[in-house]
């Protein structure tokens, strides 16, 4: 089974939540893992979700040690490009732990959709 990891920002969350209805197909079939209070908010739509610490609190920074074992498909992580967060630096350090090894990550819903597409068997 697949492992997606969901993570948005506070703006972005009801985006997560229409992306997540829309592909719940398909993301019933993974494994996902999500940062606490975006995981929260995913579980409301029946699917189960291993919940990590929320972001500010050092979930995006446990999602990317994941990445790093090489234990995650993909990631969606929706930034807020409007808001300001105390753990910028545990962002840039997943962006960066996903480029150094090639681990596909969406910051949007169109790009969110061609991963999963990507990744359905
Ligand atoms: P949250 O964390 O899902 O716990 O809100 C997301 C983030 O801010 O990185």
């Amino acid at each position: 089974m697949k492992t997606i990891a969901l993570i948005a920002h506070d703006g972005k969350k009801a985006e997560m939540v229409a992306f997540v209805k829309d592909h719940i197909e398909f993301l019933k079939k993974a494994h996902i893992v999500a940062t606490g209070t975006t995981g929260g908010f995913v579980q409301q739509t029946g699917l189960d979700v291993e919940l990590k610490l929320s972001g500010p609190k050092g979930g995006d920074a446990q999602i990317a040690a994941m990445a790093a074992e090489g234990k995650i498909a993909g990631i969606i992580f929706f930034r807020d490009p409007l808001g300001k967060h105390p753990h910028e630096p545990d962002i840039q350090m997943l962006m960066r732990i996903s480029d150094l090894y090639n681990v596909p990550l969406a910051t949007n819903p169109a790009t969110g959709s061609l991963i999963i597409a990507g990744l359905l068997d």
